[in-house]
């Protein structure tokens, strides 16, 4: 695809006020990829007054309208799998496999979810000697990050669109060319004009305009706790709905009777899929004592699967990789031992933003590396004495997005996933359901994405009594 030197505003790609540009990077290459404009506030006003005007005709759209185009948004986003993948692949750099399965084939089954809902969800209920309607919240501000970047604009885009208000796209400057994509996807199956705006730009610049826009109803946002802090407090300010997913340090909890090898396998593939840029991934692995060395050896083994360059990707820029580098030096200096991986670069990938696998054993809950979102391929070995400990480690960070538990017994770990303090468990590996809500417990957000929980942040509700 050739990038738009333009912001897709109401139904039209139009020059940015600015002249500033974003280079988008390959970071498995580190050449420039393609140029898009860095938008400023005069771009996000404009999106903002299109979005206005195009709200009150959207939302008196009958749902089963709005069903039909975004069925029609899934068939061309599933017409053009092999183009988007390619897209992911070279902005992100994720190995093409899994950019075809996940970065684009989940947002496709995502964006055909909400077109369903749209069609079956009941937008009205009678309560006593009341109709109560759900209608839709109004403008939407949507802000993205760039590690999952078409899954998380669809995340927010698709449930807006089906409960009727309007949107404005702030994505990553990272990964600017998907988000345009999805832009031509929407204008070609017909969306009216401004119910959909997109503007590129930087995070502090446009990001922060779209945020602070008084024309804005609901600011959802996902990404860092730092900014998500920042935008729900001045969200707070104005009295507005706001939306935070934001970042994790989950715990994958081997209990004493579970399939050692299985989990510890399943729980690598979950940290390193994606780089280790996964915010719900189970970065912090906690194993009882007895079987503690053995599970270390494990995952030793393991390791040799994620080759740099092939399963494995770069990480998306040269500051999070000097970020992720900086946090295995700490770990070194924190007394932890790594069993897999370091700090320099993999062998023979001196170009490249990438990472190595990195496993560390006889890692204390307290150590930075146990506490914080590291975003790259890196697990720690947690040891724990017995089922309060560990739950004691597992709930002993600020987060509280996913997690994992195993057990020999599945009721056993039904209970102690019922007592972690956190939005999503997997269950002896269950397969991630894209209808559950998904979102944080603590300071890993507020709000939940997908499915029918994700479709009601997007409506207010009015009561009429008879
Ligand atoms: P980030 O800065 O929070 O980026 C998320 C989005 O917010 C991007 O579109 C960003 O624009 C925008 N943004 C940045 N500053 C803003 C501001 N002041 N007002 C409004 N919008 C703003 O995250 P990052 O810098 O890409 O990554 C840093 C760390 O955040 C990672 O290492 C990771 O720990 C965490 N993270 C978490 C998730 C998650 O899914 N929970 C996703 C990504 C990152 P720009 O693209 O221009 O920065
Ligand atoms: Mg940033």
């Amino acid at each position: 695809m050739e990038a738009h030197d333009g912001m897709y505003i109401d139904g039209a790609w139009r020059p940015a006020a600015g002249g500033d540009r974003i280079e988008v990077v390959d970071p498995a290459t580190e050449q420039v990829i393609g140029r898009v404009p860095a938008g400023g506030a005069e771009d996000v006003d404009a999106a903002v007054r299109a979005a206005r005007a195009a709200l009150p005709g959207w939302a008196a759209t009958p749902p089963a309208e709005r069903a039909a185009l975004l069925g029609a948004v899934r068939d061309a986003m599933a017409g053009r799998r092999e183009e988007i993948a390619a897209t992911v692949v070279a902005e992100l750099g994720a190995p093409p496999a899994f950019a075809a399965a996940v970065h684009t084939d989940m947002p496709t089954a995502v964006m055909g979810s909400f077109a369903e809902l749209a069609a079956s969800h009941p937008f009205e209920e009678r309560i006593g000697n009341s109709r109560v309607f759900q209608e839709p919240v109004g403008v939407v501000g949507a802000i993205t990050p760039w590690n999952y970047p078409l899954h998380q604009i669809v995340a927010k885009v698709a449930p807006a669109l089906a409960a009727g208000c309007t949107v404005v796209l702030k994505p990553a400057e990272d990964t600017p060319l998907v988000a345009q994509l999805f832009a031509e996807i929407l204008h070609e199956v017909g969306l009216p004009a401004g119910v959909f705006n997109l503007v590129t730009g930087l995070g502090p610049v446009a990001g922060q305009a779209l945020a602070e826009h008084p024309g804005v109803d609901l600011v959802s946002f996902t990404g860092s706790t730092a900014v998500g802090r920042q935008i729900g407090a001045t969200a707070g300010a104005a009295v507005k709905r706001v939306a935070l997913e934001l970042g994790g340090k989950s715990a994958n909890v081997i209990l004493p009777g579970a399939d050692l090898g299985r989990a510890v396998n399943v729980g690598l593939a979950n940290v390193f899929a994606n780089s280790g840029q996964t915010c719900s991934a189970w970065t912090r692995m906690l194993v009882d004592s007895a079987r503690y060395d053995e599970a270390v050896g494990i995952a030793t083994a393991a390791v040799a699967k994620y080759v740099p360059g092939e399963r494995l990707g770069p990480v998306v820029n040269a500051k999070q990789r000097d970020r992720v580098r900086g946090y295995i030096r700490r770990g070194v200096a924190e007394g932890a031992r790594i069993v897999a991986g370091g700090p320099d670069a993999p062998e023979g990938m001196e170009t490249g933003y990438y990472v190595r696998p990195t496993v560390f054993a006889d890692v204390e809950p307290g150590m930075a590396i146990a506490q914080e979102e590291i975003f790259g391929p890196v697990v720690v070995l947690i040891r724990y004495e017995d089922e309060e400990d560990a739950l004691r480690i597992a709930n002993g960070t600020v987060y509280g997005l996913a997690g994992a538990v195993w057990g020999g017994d599945e009721e056993e770990a039904v209970a102690f996933a019922r007592r972690m303090d956190t939005g999503q468990v997997d269950i002896n590996g269950g397969r991630f359901n894209l209808l559950a809500p998904f979102g944080g417990y603590k300071q890993s957000g507020v709000g939940r994405e997908l499915g029918a929980h994700g479709l009601g942040e997007y409506l207010q509700t009015k009561s009429l009594q008879f």
